[in-house]
Parts: structure tokens; C-alpha cells; sequence
């Protein structure tokens, strides 16, 4: 029953208003005084700031974040970024300047650029690749702080060529007071960062607002409310995806170490809520993950919450063999993918849907969180089916760009003449027929 496990792991995971915790349910009942849905929730304050702009932005950072700011406290002065950088620890500078010169790397070589093709003579057509002016990236900061994601957004941006990039996170410690969050900013040329988060924020940079210039496209990773704020304004704004709670499929044989396995279940359970789902055809296996499970369990910092993320959202699942392991994976679409084989390279041939892949006993999930290369922002919940990961071709627009000779214009004109007038266009074919003599 793999599939029927998977099918109740992925509709749990759907980004749906229980996942809200009953402090944030208070919270909603405190701020508008009555129990919306997180749906009516960010609807109100889309339309709020759409409609009020800068004073709806700050009323809304007030009421659910308790940050009373101003229109010219709103955003991080230079001063505040720069002293940030300056009482950052020296090593982890080092470690964010390694890091994003191998997101560089990647992304570089992974960037769409024009392609040109002659087919006849005297026509020349080509799909040009030009990057995006202005982008908003979302920093969470209600539970966590994470300059990994400021790495993983802004770099690619910054391959792309995008000439502004504003970056917002919630006035809390671990948003845009946070040191490191702050510091790396810094040390990216980051300069234009606003203390603000959820709902409000992702309104105010699709909208704009004499605090915050609208953006032509919000990425990054949040919460419900971001989540579904980032889904309202799509149109706007282009968007990267609508994410939801993180998870990993890891696939095993009996080459795989149950330590390894164990901590690679546990690292993605630790997003809390995280799915981390094991699929094994060796059940020898099985047994020790469980008692590598509660073992490691013991030594986290955030022992409760991932106990509680695995007992939700975790499986271990029992297959007949690897081709029935890969076909359940493949329908599932994991937003991780750990292949942990003898050969994984194998496998990844046979499965189609996964956000990112990692192959082999050596390749945690984590190294592609914090360090390898590629964004750590992936489509959640099965979206990875027709989705993909942020890159730096997310922050690059294509337009096609065609030319004709006037001798090419003649030989296609019979053609174009001929269809426009079964369309009844008549001036699509004078148009042709107006630049010389089409029988
Ligand atoms: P967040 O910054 O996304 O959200 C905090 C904001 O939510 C607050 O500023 C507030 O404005 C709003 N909010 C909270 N409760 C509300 C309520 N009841 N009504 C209206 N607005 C409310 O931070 P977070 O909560 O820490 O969530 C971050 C999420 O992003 C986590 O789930 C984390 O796992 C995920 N994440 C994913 C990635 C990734 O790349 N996949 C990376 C980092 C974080």
C-alpha cells in the first residue's frame, strides 16, 4: 500500500489553513476580529495595501508583527547592513563568499543565451534571453534565519543581470534583524532590504508603494501566508512557484549505511513540518533506520519538533523492487530525491519527477541546501511534474526576434497571403502584398 501511504503524506502536505498553528489562529482573531481562513486572511491584505499602499504595509508589519516602523524605517539603512557586515564571524563571510562563487559557477553555466538560426537565406530568427529589470526576494524569518536563502535567490538574480533586487523579511530576530541574514546582504551588494514579511510584504512589492517600488517578480521561500499571497498576486507579478512544506523521498538498497539514511530522514523532518519518506525493496534495512532514527533523534537541538514532523509526515515504506520504488516516486514527485544505491545513476534514468536529485551515500540533501550550486528554492507538493527549481533562467524573459530580406519576404508572402485571407484578414495580407507582387 506505498501508493495509499503516499496519497495521505501528500494530501496532509497540501498548503491548507490547518496547517496553522492555533497561535496563529489567535493571531488572525486578534488582528481582524473575527476567524478568517488564511485564504480571507491574505485577500484582506492584498487588497489593503493595493488600495493604501505605504500606510496599509505599516499597519499590517504593526498588527502582526509588532514592529512599529515608519516609511524611512521600513527599509535597512546602509549603515545598519554595512555594521552588520563588520560584526560578522570572519569564517562564516568566508564560507558565504565559497559558496556563492559555486552558485555562480552552476547558474553561469547553466544560463539560456540567444540562439540564432539562418534556415533560408535572408531570414534570420532568433530567441533572445534578456534578464528581468527589477525582483523581490522573500526571506523568512518567523521561525528560523536563513541566509542560505538570501545565497540561493539572490545569486542566480544576480547571473541573470537584474538590475534591482529588493529583498524583504520580517522585523523579527531572525529576519531583518538578524546579523548574518543582514551581513550576507552585504556581502552580496545587496542594498535594499525592507523589514517587512508574510502577506503584507509580498502585496506591497507586487503592487508598489512609496515605501517599496513594485517588483516584476517575487521568488523565495515562506510560510502559508507568503505562500498564498505570492498565488493571489500571479499576473501582477510573475512568480517562482507556491511552495508548501518541504519533503524528501529517500530511495535505498542494501548497499545503503541506516546511519546515513536515518540522518538524511531526520535533516529534512527538521523543517518541521518536513516529509521525509524512506522507500527500500532490501526490509533488512528497515529495522536499523529505526533504531538509527531514535538514536540521533536524542542529540538534535529541535528533538520535539522533529519527533513530532516524523510521526505526521514521515514513512518507511517496503517495496517489491526497485522498478516498483521508482514508479511510486515518479507519482509521488518528490520535491528531494536522495537516491542511496550501488548504482543510483540507474535509477534517476528510470524516474522523471523529482525537484532536485541527489546521487550516491555521499550526497546529503544538505550539500545542495547550503553549498553545491543549485537553488535550494524547488517545487513542492507534486508541482515538480511541470515545475522547476529556481535558477537563473527564472530571472531571464525570452523574446523572439525576427528578420526578413525583402527576396525572403517574397518567397514566404504566397503562404501568409493565402492563410490570412481564409481567416478573413484582409489587411494581414495586404500588408505582405503591399511590399511587392505575391500571385
Ligand atoms: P515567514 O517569514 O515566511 O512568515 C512570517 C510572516 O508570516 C510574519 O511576518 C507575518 O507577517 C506572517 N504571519 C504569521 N502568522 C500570521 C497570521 N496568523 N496571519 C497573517 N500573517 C501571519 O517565516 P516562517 O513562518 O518562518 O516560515 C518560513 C517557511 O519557509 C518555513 O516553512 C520554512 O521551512 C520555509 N523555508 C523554505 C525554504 C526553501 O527553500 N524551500 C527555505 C527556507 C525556509
Amino acid at each position: 500500500g506505498g501508493d495509499e501511504v503516499l496519497a495521505q503524506l501528500r494530501e496532509k502536505l497540501s498548503p491548507r489553513g490547518d496547517l496553522v498553528s492555533p497561535r496563529g489562529r489567535e493571531l488572525t482573531q486578534a488582528v481582524f476580529g473575527k476567524p478568517l481562513t488564511p485564504v480571507e486572511v491574505v485577500d484582506t491584505i492584498c487588497r489593503d495595501v493595493q488600495a493604501e499602499g505605504t500606510t496599509a504595509l505599516l499597519r499590517y508589519t504593526s498588527a502582526l508583527d509588532g514592529a512599529d516602523l515608519s516609511g524611512e524605517t521600513l527599509r535597512v539603512p546602509a549603515a545598519d547592513l554595512a555594521a552588520a557586515h563588520a560584526a560578522a564571524d570572519p569564517d562564516f563571510l568566508e564560507s558565504v563568499r565559497r559558496i556563492r562563487d559555486n552558485i555562480i559557477q552552476f547558474q553561469t553555466a547553466i544560463r539560456h543565451s540567444d540562439v540564432s538560426i539562418e534556415p533560408r537565406q535572408g531570414v534570420r530568427l532568433t530567441q533572445r534571453y534578456v534578464p528581468l529589470r527589477r525582483v523581490g526576494i522573500c526571506v523568512p524569518g518567523g521561525a528560523a534565519a536563513y541566509p542560505s536563502t538570501v545565497l540561493m535567490t539572490a545569486v542566480p538574480a544576480q547571473v541573470a543581470g537584474v538590475d534591482e533586487i529588493a529583498v524583504v523579511a520580517p522585523p523579527t530576530p531572525f529576519g531583518a534583524y538578524n546579523n548574518d541574514m543582514l551581513a550576507t546582504c552585504h556581502e552580496l551588494g545587496l542594498r535594499e532590504v525592507y523589514r517587512c514579511g508574510g502577506a503584507q510584504a509580498v502585496a506591497a512589492m507586487a503592487f508598489g508603494c512609496d515605501a517599496l517600488p513594485a517588483v516584476d517578480k517575487i521568488v523565495g521561500p515562506g510560510n502559508l501566508f507568503v505562500a498564498l499571497a505570492k498565488k493571489q498576486v500571479f499576473g501582477t507579478v510573475d512568480i517562482d512557484s507556491f511552495a508548501g512544506p518541504s519533503e524528501v523521498i529517500v530511495l535505498a538498497d542494501e548497499t545503503a549505511n541506516p546511519a546515513f539514511v536515518a540522518a538524511d530522514l531526520l535533516a529534512q523532518a527538521e523543517h518541521s513540518p518536513g516529509s521525509a519518506i524512506l522507500i527500500t525493496w532490501h526490509a533488512d534495512l528497515i529495522e536499523p533506520v529505526q533504531t538509527e532514527l531514535r538514536r540521533q533523534l536524542a542529540d538534535l537541538q529541535r528533538s520535539d519538533l522533529v519527533r513530532d514532523a516524523l510521526a505526521d509526515f514521515g514513512a518507511l515504506i517496503l517495496v517489491r523492487d526497485a522498478e516498483q520504488a521508482c514508479q511510486l516516486t515518479d507519482s509521488f514527485a518528490p520535491e528531494h530525491l536522495h537516491i542511496e544505491t550501488a548504482a543510483p545513476d540507474d535509477l534517476i534514468a528510470e524516474i522523471r519527477n523529482s525537484g532536485a536529485a541527489f546521487l550516491g551515500h555521499h550526497t546529503p540533501v544538505a550539500l545542495g541546501d547550503y553549498a553545491a550550486g543549485p537553488s535550494h528554492v524547488l517545487p513542492t507538493g507534486g508541482t515538480c511534474k511541470w515545475a522547476e527549481g529556481l535558477s537563473v533562467n527564472s530571472f531571464l524573459r525570452s523574446g523572439s526576434v525576427t528578420s526578413f530580406a525583402p527576396d525572403a519576404t517574397q518567397a514566404i508572402a504566397a503562404d501568409v497571403v493565402r492563410l490570412a485571407e481564409k481567416e478573413g484578414l484582409t489587411a494581414h495580407a495586404k500588408s505582405v502584398s503591399v511590399r511587392g507582387s505575391v500571385d
